[in-house]
């Protein structure tokens, strides 16, 4: 393929991405007003329409609100907290000096990049290269990468522990927020399951002519079927965290399937044997909902870490180990880490 050729096909290619990623913005300014557009009709018809017009006794009708009511305050705070916090971006002593970014910018052979930043690296706490065993470098952000730091196309700027983009939150799940994100999940598949399972009551007791039939009918049927889709599709997206989460796996390094990106390419998954930092399933919890019991189900940050490096398991079973590997020269630690892997392998 001719150079012009290749140039075209990568412009191509580009565009197309631009366009992608100006859709998501576009559907990330929508998609938060329907969420809560929803949330309201779904909040009318539970208050309203159902404990208010429908249910009869003063017993149940109170016991419905208040559990109602605070699961709904729980979720709609976590959700607010996931799309208002803002996400955690690399530290300065990331970012090259002045004089390393003109160098690098100066310069195009690839060798004498890297060298460029490999000494401008040689001081952060950096395990994770490209798959070329490069320093990460992200040339929209001009700042090098830590560890499970990903740039996202859609904010355009590098995220610390990388999760996803999400539309339905008009930002992105990463380090700062990821507690949040888990926590808004969890609160919505509770109020799903007890909002479907009240409308459902108050149906069967309209099928059964045990209510009369009023206005209120047809809204507290669309509240069960809605409630009912939502509680199986929220349930499935919150297992399937739940469990990245349990293996201190990130969405993106889920889909990348691989944490390590230079580690052994015959792996075929993200399990504990190639995700360096997989600390057991207790330990992996912690490092998102953090050591205090009591801060585990609020919107609070408790998070363990900076954000920048994270404590790693099967390679090295103490902090303390790993602080000293980090703070030798970064090539020698990953070898040093890749031996360690590999001799631990059977
Ligand atoms: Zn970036
Ligand atoms: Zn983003």
């Amino acid at each position: 393929m001719s150079k012009e050729e290749k140039d075209t096909k990568i412009t191509i290619n580009e565009t197309e991405e631009e366009d992608d990623y100006s859709g998501k913005r576009k559907a990330g300014r929508v998609l938060p007003i329907f969420i809560i557009g929803l949330l309201a009709t779904c909040y009318y018809i539970f208050v309203v329409e159902l404990c208010i017009f429908t249910v009869q006794l003063l017993e149940a009708k109170v016991t419905f609100l208040v559990i109602f009511h605070l699961l709904f305050l729980l979720c709609v705070w976590c959700y607010l907290r996931t799309v208002m916090t803002p996400p955690a971006v690399p530290p300065e002593k990331f970012r090259p000096s002045e004089s390393d970014k003109q160098l690098y910018l100066s310069d195009e052979r690839p060798q004498v990049l890297q060298e460029i930043l490999i000494r401008a690296a040689k001081d952060l706490p950096i395990y994770t290269k490209d798959p070329k065993g490069d320093v990460r470098y992200c040339t929209t952000c001009h700042v090098i990468k830590p560890d499970r730091c990903h740039h996202c196309p859609v904010c355009n700027v590098c995220i610390l522990k990388l999760d996803h983009h999400c539309v339905f939150l008009n930002n992105c799940v990463g380090f700062s927020n990821y507690k949040f994100f888990l926590l808004a999940v969890m609160y919505g598949v509770l109020l799903c399951i007890f909002t479907s399972a009240v409308s459902l009551y108050c149906s069967i007791l309209f099928w059964t002519h045990q209510l009369p039939n009023s206005p209120s009918k047809v809204p507290i049927i669309v509240l069960f079927s809605l409630t009912t889709i939502f509680a199986i599709i929220l349930f499935l997206f919150l297992f399937t965290h739940f469990v990245l989460a349990l293996l201190n796996v990130t969405s993106r390094e889920n889909k990348d399937n691989t944490v390590d990106d230079t580690a052994d390419d015959t792996a075929d998954d993200t399990t504990e044997e190639n995700n360096p930092y997989y600390l057991g399933f207790s330990k992996n919890l912690r490092e998102v909902f953090g050591n205090e019991k009591k801060y585990w189900f609020l919107p609070i940050f408790s998070s363990l870490g900076d954000g920048v490096s994270f404590p790693m398991g099967e390679v090295t079973m103490d902090i303390e180990k790993n602080a000293a590997i980090a703070a030798k020269p970064p090539s020698e630690s990953h070898s040093q880490l890749l031996e360690v892997k590999t001799t631990q392998k059977p």
